[in-house]
Parts: structure tokens; sequence; C-alpha cells
């Protein structure tokens, strides 16, 4: 490896006043998550910059992990060197040429904030394009559009050299909002529902309903392998499964098959409520989409809605299908969601929920019947996993040997 370090620039929190510190411990926070199995790897961190000294941990790999991580603008493989002119151009040269190809051009980018300086950034330019040129037969410099773009930054402390400037996911750092609830299915909708809601800073825990033995352990164990991906996000994910069964059972003999749904969906949001409470969170998050199903038309969200006034956060509510779909691709979650296990809202579906329920219907239905101690029970019975990016036996593996 030609780099000692990874030099990662801040997004959003560079724009952040005095609560900067707390973001930056943050995003620290889940570089060090993410990287837990470097463990040569140091972090290093300023107001304006934060590095990863690699100390012998592959750079490239390092860098796939960073490109995950909320909160980070971009990112460079860089090398640190003294600010001594003459060590610097002897790096500069070595750097370069273990990444040049013959016929590749260059140029040399500049910057400063060091002041104090012998050299402004258009003499290290000149001074530094010059050097390799000399050094270099047949290279040649493109100012617009070079093959290799030289980077020199000269900062109060050190000089870094890069030559790659990596984009990173931007957001937030994982936890600078507070934490949230997930409804987690084993669907497409809410796993995408989870990722914005990383990305916008939140942590994020899931809550998976399941019903044995009319759900296998299979269904369970595609929640956990979306859990996975979830957790190669934000660095590790807590995952709590409620056992639902009793519930639903019930549920099915006391109200009428069409209005099933719709108390199904209030005792979920009931249960995700309380532990929501219990574990410190401040909001629940679910993947429904205005429209898409019987369970996401206005009416049915205003008859759910009503058992809290705990804020629902719903990131797709206005997305179309294919665009979320597309997001899921893109976090590697749409072929563990699109395999066949049954969720328990399929397995007790009925055959026509209504599409507008009505609210005083619903609530009439559930009065003949008390739910608080099936609630607690289920509560008291939720079965929580710590589940970290590297964990593994997963269905898709399964599948594939
Ligand atoms: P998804 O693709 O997320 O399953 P969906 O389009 O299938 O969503 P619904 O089945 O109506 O829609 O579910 C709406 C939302 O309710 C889900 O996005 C999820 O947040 C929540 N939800 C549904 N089933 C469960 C479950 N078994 N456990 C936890 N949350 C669930
Ligand atoms: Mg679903």
């Amino acid at each position: 490896m030609i780099y000692d370090r990874i030099l990662i620039r801040y997004g959003e929190i560079s724009t952040k006043g005095r609560n900067r510190n707390k973001f930056i411990d943050k995003l620290r926070k889940s570089v060090r998550l993410t990287l837990s199995d470097f463990p040569n790897a140091v972090i290093e961190s300023d107001r304006d910059r934060m590095y990863v000294l690699l100390n012998g941990e592959d750079g490239n790999e390092v860098a796939s992990r960073l490109k995950k991580v909320f909160g980070i603008q971009s990112f460079s493989l860089a090398i640190k060197v003294e600010k001594d002119l003459e060590k610097m151009k002897a790096a500069a040269l070595n750097l370069f040429s273990r990444l040049y190809r013959e016929g590749q051009t260059f140029k040399i980018t500049a910057k400063r904030s060091d002041k104090k300086f012998e050299l402004d950034t258009n003499e290290i330019n000149h001074e530094f394009g010059g050097h390799l040129l000399k050094n270099i037969p047949g290279l040649m410099v493109d100012v617009r559009n070079p093959d290799i773009n030289l980077q020199i930054e000269v900062r109060s402390e050190a000089v870094y050299l890069s030559a790659e400037t990596i984009p990173g996911a931007a957001g937030l750092p994982v936890g600078s909002s507070g934490k949230a609830m997930l409804m987690l299915s084993g669907g497409i909708d809410s796993p995408v529902a989870g990722y914005l809601s990383m990305k916008r800073g939140l942590d994020v825990e899931g809550v998976h309903f399941f019903s044995p033995p009319f759900t296998s352990d299979r269904a369970r164990q595609k929640v956990i392998d979306l859990s996975k991906k979830l957790a190669e996000i934000g660095g590790q994910f807590t995952l709590h499964i409620v056992p639902f069964t009793e519930i639903q059972q019930s549920i099915h003999k006391q109200v009428p098959a069409n209005y099933t749904m719709t108390t199904t969906r209030r005792l979920m949001l009931q249960i995700t409520d309380r532990l929501r409470e219990k574990h410190g969170g401040l909001a629940i998050i679910t993947g429904e989409s205005l429209g898409q199903v019987a369970s996401q038309t206005l009416e049915s969200m205003y008859a759910i809605n009503e058992v809290t006034s705990t804020p629902i956060i719903r990131p797709l509510i206005t997305m179309d299908k294919t665009d979320i779909m597309g997001i899921a691709r893109e976090i590697e979650t749409l072929e563990i969601s699109n395999l066949p296990y049954e969720d328990c809202c399929t397995v007790f579906v009925p055959s026509s929920p209504k599409t507008k329920p009505k609210l005083e219907k619903v609530q009439h239905f559930e009065s003949f019947f008390d739910f608080e101690p099936l609630i607690e029970k289920a509560v008291n019975n939720t079965e929580t996993l710590t589940i970290n990016p590297g964990m593994e036996q997963s269905l898709l593996e399964d599948d594939l040997f």
C-alpha cells in the first residue's frame, strides 16, 4: 500500500456551530464501528478533518467501508509528509511514480492553509510539476482533464499528498439526530425507510413482528439479513423481535375480517411505541408509501395513527415504488427483500381489507376485548438482538451453497 492514511472531509457537519464537536464525536463513533475489524487503524480528528491512520491495514478495503458512512462529504487516500520541501518533493515523486502508467497526463493541485509556508499555491504547482516532468520522461501536463491530479495540501502541522477524491455518502452521522424505532418487515420498503432515516442522522433500532409457527425461521432470518445490511450502514443494528401470534389470533376472533388489518396495524404501532419508550427513542419510522396498499390510504393511516401521538416518520410517503426499488438495489437489500418467505401480515391478511376504515368502527370493534395484557406480554417477551455487519450465516449464502 502506497498510502499511510485516509483523510476524511466533513459534510454538513462543517456548517454546525456549537454542536460541531458532538457531530464529530458521532462520526468518529460511526467510523470506529465500521472499521472494528481493522484493529490497527487509528482515528484522529480535529475541527476540520478526520484521519484514519492505516498502520498496515488495507487502504482500499478501509475506503470501501468509509463510502457507506454518513456525515462524510469526501475522502482521500493520503500520505503525510514533513513540511520540508526536499522531503515533500521526494515523497511526491515516489507516490506519483507508483500511480503513473505510461502515456498518462497529470496536474498538481496545491492548497495551502498554512500561509507561512515558503511557497504559495502557484509556486507549489510549478515547483512540483517541474520536479515530476524532469524525472518522468514523456510525462505531460493536462490542467483540464488530467489522468492523475496530485493534490498537495500544506497545513500547519504537516503536508498531505493524495491523488483521488472519493465522494462520501453525505448526510449526518448516525445518532446525531437522536433515536427512532423502525418498523421493519421483510418487504422492500421498510429497509429503505431505515436507510434514509439513518442518512439524516437517526440512530435506528428495528422492531419486527413475527408469528410462529405461521411464519417460518427463514422469514425471521430474512429480517436478520436485512438488519445486517443496515448494520453495515450504521455500524451496528439493534433488532427487537416481537412475538405476535397470540395477538393476531385474538384479533381474528374479535374483529370482523375486513377490519383485522386496521386493528393489527394499530396494535403493532402501540407495541412499537412501548418499545420506543423503553429504549429511549423519540419517533417511529415506517416504510409506508401513500396509496401503495390498503393500509396506506390516508383513511387507513388516520385510523391507525390514532393510537399514538409519537411522531411517525414516513420517509417514503411520496415516493414511487420504482424509485424505492432503486434505492433498495443500491443498498443491497432488494435481493433479500425479494426472497419469498411469508410475513405475519401476509399470512393473516383478509381477502378484502377496508381501504377506507372508519375510526369509530375500529374503536367499537376493539372495545369488546382487552388487548392490554397481550400487549404487555408481547413487550415483555420481545427478543433483542445486536447485529454486527461482519456477522455470518445468511439466507442468501444458504441458498447459494
Ligand atoms: P414493506 O415493503 O416495508 O413490507 P409494504 O409495502 O409491504 O412495506 P405494508 O405491508 O402495508 O407495506 O407495511 C407497511 C409498513 O408497516 C412497513 O413498511 C413496515 O414499516 C410496517 N410493517 C409491516 N409488517 C411488519 C412486520 N411484520 N414487522 C414490523 N413492521 C411491519
Ligand atoms: Mg410488507
